[in-house]
């Protein structure tokens, strides 16, 4: 399995391998940058096709991680987590506790917090391992907790700036939105969004998930595979990375697709197969912060919950000033993103971060 020369290995500062024999723990580590502070990026547990699917996941995932709290100005570098899900290593208290040591082990080089298949019950565990975690209970007004809420607030703000940009309009009320994943964020958002008077079609490969979600709210559910090209306004991608391809790209409907997911985009050049067909990309690391913000005042201590959404309100104008540079420059949103995202991380010297 190719590592240093793996495509996505870019500039990882370094990875880490974790095995554990006895619950059958086997985790990859991500570090990709600690310029701006410590590397910071949640937990996936996930069953991969293979071993370097894994490692590509946390490879991208880290380097997004550097980008997304570069450009919302935390005091974080990026790095993220992988646990390889499998029969032989089940959810446990014991498995976290293994995986809360390594991440001790790293010294504060890496945090963890909640990703997809990881919950706060989950990081509970890992506290009892390591002080080097975030998105745990909460207490009082104190910031914490489950990041999905947040993150789910600033992605409906990025798609309100994303509906202002690309369709002049400055409401919701009546624009057709399909979220695809209705989990954690995106049950949050589609609550959100039906308030500000949109209308929704959604899909999960989840049943459960899914009647949560058509239970609560007036939504259309359509089959998982057409819910990218569905006859909306805003396509909202809220389940797993790599929707957006050479493939799919030609068949959305979508004028904007702004959404709460990782790693959208297959591949760089999927940003530029939008751009030509007008449709407006929200860079997801830029759209999707506000968990991170809320894990970063958690960790950091001593904040409220309105000073997280108060953070969380600047994410709609870091959007605008990328779409407008993309506008003026004809380039790519997310070609604009990864530069302005680069030169944070490369000005960092010993400046504190500053937001984009
Ligand atoms: P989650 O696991 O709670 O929800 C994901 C949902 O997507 C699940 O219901 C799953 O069944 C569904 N899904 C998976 N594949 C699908 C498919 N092909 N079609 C339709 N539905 C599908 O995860 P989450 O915490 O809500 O995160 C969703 C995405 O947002 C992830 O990419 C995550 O990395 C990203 N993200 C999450 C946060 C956060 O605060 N939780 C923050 C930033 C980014």
């Amino acid at each position: 399995m190719p590592v240093f020369d793996h495509p996505e290995f870019d500039q990882h500062e370094s990875m880490h391998f974790v095995q554990d024999v006895e619950t059958g723990l086997q985790a990859i580590i991500a570090v990709h940058s600690t310029a701006l502070g410590p590397a910071a990026g949640g937990c996936r547990r996930w069953q991969y096709a293979s071993d370097l699917d894994a490692l590509t996941d946390a490879l991208r995932l880290s380097r997004g991680m550097t980008y997304k709290n570069a450009i919302a100005g935390l005091r974080f570098g990026g790095g993220k987590s992988v646990i390889l899900a499998s029969d032989k290593a089940p959810k446990s208290p014991e498995l976290f506790h293994a995986f809360g040591r390594a991440v001790d082990g790293l010294g504060g080089t890496y945090i963890t917090a909640e990703d997809v298949g990881c919950s706060v019950e989950d990081m509970r565990f890992v506290k009892e391992q390591t002080d080097f975690v975030s998105g745990l209970p909460r207490s009082g007004d104190e910031a914490g907790g489950d990041p999905s809420p947040m993150t789910a607030i600033g992605v409906c703000q990025g798609i309100e700036a994303a509906v202002a940009f690309r369709l002049g309009k400055d409401s919701l009320d009546g624009i057709r939105i399909a979220v695809q994943g209705v989990g954690h964020v995106g049950l949050h958002l589609c609550r959100l969004l039906h308030e500000a008077g949109a209308q929704l079609v959604v899909a999960d490969v989840n049943r459960e998930n899914l009647k949560l979600a058509s239970d609560e709210l007036p939504v259309t559910v359509v089959p998982p595979a057409k819910l990218l090209f569905a006859d909306v306004d805003v396509l909202a991608p809220c389940a797993l990375g790599n929707v957006l391809t050479s493939q799919t790209i030609p068949k959305i409907k979508a004028k904007i697709v702004a959404g709460a997911a990782n790693n959208q985009l297959a591949t760089e050049a999927d940003g530029a197969r939008l751009a030509e067909r007008d449709i407006l990309y929200a860079p997801d690391y830029v759209i999707n912060a506000g968990g991170i913000i809320n894990v970063a005042h958690e960790y950091y201590g001593g904040s409220s919950e309105e000073e997280v959404r108060n953070e969380i309100a600047r994410i709609p104008q870091r959007l605008e000033k990328i779409f407008n540079e993309a506008k003026a420059s004809k380039q790519p949103t997310n070609v604009i993103a990864d530069e302005v995202a680069r030169r944070i991380v490369a000005n960092a010297g010993d400046n504190p971060p500053v937001a984009a």
